[in-house]
């Protein structure tokens, strides 16, 4: 496995590679790997000739400093779960990422408005600051990106439309832990009572889903919200149903839905969703 801290001789490699007709994928992550990313490697690895995993925890897209400073870091550990799907590790660090400010000019219409966009102020900026410095480092063929961060996906494709990037971005299922939590690299932040009660949240969609299509949305709201207010442990940030192409909530004629949800189980931060279609 190469591993490469510096842009440009990355991108040497990257561009000898191609030169020889080789194709490139790229999974971009923030390191604490598990099964979840290594799903979207494995993916990559079964259909690119060189695949390239980014490792950096990006500070421009946390709203919040301490879940900055607690966000784990294991990149040793990391490096050695990916040998067996992953060709390049890329290292940057924050002085190699950003040389200068970088652009704010992204029309996202509404879509960095809400739920995420509203919660996390400043979050898709910095989501969009890093995607777009990575693909230009990378150029890759191909991307993917996890469904967990369904708002993130649909971001991602923005950005590459609104910066020219011809690079097919593959969107990949959420990889769940034997009980249904969606893996996630806080889920390392939980304590172990917390971690016993988090399955609650993918219970609860999937509770959510059936009312839903029998009773309608308010009646699977009203569920989610009384679900969460009898575990005291967990607070709920938001859920929603939405139209999972136009991003805008539901209407109950929809044929497709994406059921969006934060919770705060502690201090810590989940995200999850379940898509349906009737
Ligand atoms: P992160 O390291 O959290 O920035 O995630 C890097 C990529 O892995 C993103 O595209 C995530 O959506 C994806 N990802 C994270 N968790 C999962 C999961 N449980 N299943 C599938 N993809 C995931």
């Amino acid at each position: 496995m190469h591993i490469f801290k510096h842009s440009a001789e990355l991108l040497d490699f990257v561009r000898h590679q191609k030169a020889q007709g080789k194709t490139v994928g790229f999974v971009p992550t923030m390191g604490a790997l598990h099964k979840g990313h290594i799903s979207l490697l494995e993916k990559s690895y079964s259909e690119n000739d060189i695949t390239i995993c980014s490792i950096y925890v990006n500070p421009i897209q946390f709203n919040n400093a301490s879940d900055l400073d607690k966000y784990p870091r294991m990149p040793e550990k990391d490096m050695e779960m990916i040998k067996h799907c992953c060709d390049v590790v890329f290292l940057p660090n924050n002085e190699e990422m950003y040389p200068e400010k970088p652009s704010e000019e992204y029309d996202f219409g509404h879509l960095d408005k809400v739920l995420e966009g509203a919660f996390r102020p400043g979050h898709f900026y910095g989501v969009a600051a890093v995607v777009r410095r990575l693909f230009e480092m990378t150029e890759p063929h191909n991307t993917y990106f996890g469904l967990k961060d369904y708002q993130q996906l649909l971001i991602v494709k923005s950005i590459a439309k609104q910066c020219n990037f011809d690079i097919n971005i593959v969107p990949c299922p959420i990889v769940r832990e034997f009980d249904g939590l969606a893996m996630s690299s806080r889920n390392l932040r939980l304590s172990k009572e917390e971690r016993e009660i988090a399955p609650l949240i993918w219970k609860s969609l999937n509770n959510a889903a059936k009312i839903l299509l029998q009773e309608g949305i308010e009646a699977s709201k009203d569920f989610i919200l009384d679900t969460f207010a009898n575990n005291p442990s967990f607070k709920i940030e938001y859920f929603e149903w939405y139209h999972p192409e136009k991003f805008i909530p539901s209407q109950q004629s929809d044929e497709q839905f994406v059921g969006l949800m934060v919770v705060w189980l502690g201090e810590v931060r989940l995200i999850d969703n379940i898509i349906i279609k009737k």
